[in-house]
């Protein structure tokens, strides 16, 4: 999508701090790190959001993509013993932002089991 910065950012068209890439997925750092990592995880394709990615069988596919690339993206990071929560915001009672469906990956310190 032509006005997305996310879509802009798989592109090329503006900088950002990869930590992982293929065809399908790319996950780069946040601007505004609430955690030690905080990595933003993205499908190439432009999708608004969760709700809209997985009503979709290509939206589903897409998602498998990601979810296969995880292992790589969180040995990357060097989180794979540690571990790491993934959060998706979807829609605006979640607070989601950037319209562009995203993972969040944090980790790099223990979390509050019951705060996010
Ligand atoms: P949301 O609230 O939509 O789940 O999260 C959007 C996230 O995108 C925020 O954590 C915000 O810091 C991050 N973000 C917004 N614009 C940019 C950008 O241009 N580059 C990067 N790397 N992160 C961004
Ligand atoms: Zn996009």
């Amino acid at each position: 999508m032509k006005d997305c910065i996310f879509c802009k950012i798989a592109r090329g068209e503006l900088p950002s701090k990869k930590v992982y890439e293929d065809d399908h997925v790319l996950a780069f750092e946040d601007l505004q790190p609430v955690a030690p990592v905080h990595v933003l995880i993205v499908p190439k394709t432009h999708y608004p959001d969760l709700l809209t990615m997985s009503s979709q069988a290509e939206g589903r596919r897409h998602l498998d993509k990601l979810y296969q690339a995880l292992p790589a993206i969180a040995q990357a990071l060097g989180l794979e013993d540690k571990g790491f929560r993934l959060i998706n915001n979807c829609g605006e009672d979640a607070g989601q932002t950037v319209m562009h469906v995203h993972f969040h990956l944090i980790g790099g310190l223990p979390l509050d089991p019951k705060i996010l």
